[in-house]
């Protein structure tokens, strides 16, 4: 009886209070999307952010031996679904916390965890937290070797104190509502310039009101509309030497293990884009003639591109629930099924959703209409949490390279 995808009670509850939360509070602000400018965009959504918060869902994603309520990964993809479906930039508003959180989740003391998360426990305000690892120039390889240049952004000791200086682009949120910084940013950073970048790198957490961030741009995105994307400078960013996340050098593992659970949750936010958009055009080719007799649902062509979206959709969920399954249970085939969720939901996103334009036909290219919002969004995802080409598809590749590795054990694991 292991393998049983029927929800809890309790994901049940979940599900359901997400779902009606997106509908009567995310909805509305998806009208922030045509304001003028990014950062205008931005600031309108936040009193549906505090609304978020104050609703507990950032709590809701914060593991329960960190002082939340998350009890599993399952847990944050059934809410995120609903989310993500009804406003994918607020919800990446809300997710790009999580991710810029996750390093003190996973690599932080007691002390810094206790210390540091106050502000992201309480039911209040609108706590911002970013994972700063992408720079301008290129973040496909970190770890590269010299003459490569990998992480360019540099943290230097001086006495009792890091100071941080460089650059970093597409950050979630980084710069905060006010330009001035986001609560935490978790920046990764060459704190040893002379060793290999396995033994380099590390993550130093910049919390809140610290000198030295300079907005450059907010980049003006293809999709997530009223998401803050920001290119900005750290200069003479000062931190306590005990600001580092995880052991000293060790930022690259600890950025990997950050984003396998990500990785499973773009695979989600897939699910999410698919299933709006399927809601869509199951409503339009049921009540439409398009001047014919039946509704066009009636036609062949149009019934058989339905089925084949709503097969992609289901199958995409389940891969994803198992991947996040795995990550939950530390599964041995974990990394390689949460990578498999990403690669394959976010290009099966991309298709489903443009077979699904062809089914509406020429009224899914008005934007009083989801569908051209919903591609928009979709396509981020292959190029987001690590790019399918530069990134995912190289570690997938790095997997089954390995001599150990079984192609059979992602599904063979047994219960325990
Ligand atoms: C909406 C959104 C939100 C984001 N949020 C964040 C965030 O919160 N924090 C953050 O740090 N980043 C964020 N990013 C950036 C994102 O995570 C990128 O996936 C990541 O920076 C890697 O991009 P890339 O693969 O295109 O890398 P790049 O280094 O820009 O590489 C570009 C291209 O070069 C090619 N390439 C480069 N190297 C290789 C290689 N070794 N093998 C094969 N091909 C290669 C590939 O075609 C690759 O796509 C966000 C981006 C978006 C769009």
């Amino acid at each position: 009886m292991a393998i049983d995808f029927r929800l809890t009670a309790h994901q049940r509850e979940l599900q359901l209070q997400s779902r009606n939360f997106a509908r009567q509070v995310l909805s509305e602000t998806a009208k922030a999307e045509i304001l003028a400018t990014p950062e205008e965009r931005f600031a309108a959504t936040k009193p549906a952010y505090e609304a978020m918060i104050a609703a507990g869902f950032l709590r809701k994603c914060i593991p329960v031996s960190a002082g939340g309520e998350n009890t599993s990964l399952v847990e944050t993809a059934i809410m995120v679904e609903e989310l993500y479906a009804v406003n994918a930039s607020l919800t990446l508003t809300l997710m790009g916390t999580v991710l810029g959180l996750l390093p003190l989740l996973i690599g932080g003391t007691k002390e810094q965890r206790s210390r540091l998360l106050v502000p992201f426990l309480k039911q209040a305000g609108a706590p911002l937290a970013s994972f700063c690892a992408t720079e301008p120039g290129g973040s496909a390889n970190p770890a590269s070797a010299p003459p490569g240049e990998g992480v360019r952004t540099t943290a230097r000791l001086l006495g009792d104190r890091w100071t941080i200086d460089g650059r970093k682009s597409w950050v979630s949120s980084a710069t905060g509502w006010d330009r001035k910084g986001a609560d935490l940013l978790s920046v990764l950073c060459r704190t040893a310039p002379d060793v290999p970048p396995e033994r380099g790198i590390s993550v130093l957490v910049v919390e809140r009101p610290t000198p030295g961030i300079v907005l450059e741009r907010a980049i003006d995105s293809v999709g997530h509309r009223a998401h803050l994307l920001p290119c900005f400078q750290l200069e003479g960013v000062s931190v306590p030497r005990d600001n580092v996340l995880g052991s000293l050098g060790g930022g690259f593992a600890l950025t990997a293990a950050c984003f396998t659970g990500a990785a499973a949750l773009v695979g989600i936010f897939a699910v999410a884009l698919m299933r709006a958009a399927f809601d869509f055009a199951l409503n339009f080719a049921r009540n439409e003639k398009r001047g014919g007799i039946l509704p066009v649902i009636e036609h062949q062509a149009v019934g058989y591109a339905l089925a084949d979206a709503k097969m992609a959709i289901e199958a995409t969920r389940y891969l994803c629930w198992r991947a996040c399954h795995g990550v939950d249970f530390q599964s041995p085939g974990a990394d390689e099924l949460a990578i498999e969720a990403k690669v394959y939901g976010s290009e099966t996103a991309v298709r489903v959703l443009t077979d699904l334009m062809r089914v509406v036909g020429v009224e899914s290219y008005d934007h009083m209409f989801p569908l051209g919002r919903l591609l928009q969004d979709a396509l981020a995802l292959p190029v987001f949490g690590g790019g399918n080409i530069g990134v995912r598809r190289r570690q997938l590749h790095g997997i089954l390279k390995r001599p150990e590795y079984d192609p059979l054990m992602a599904s063979s694991e047994a219960e325990t």
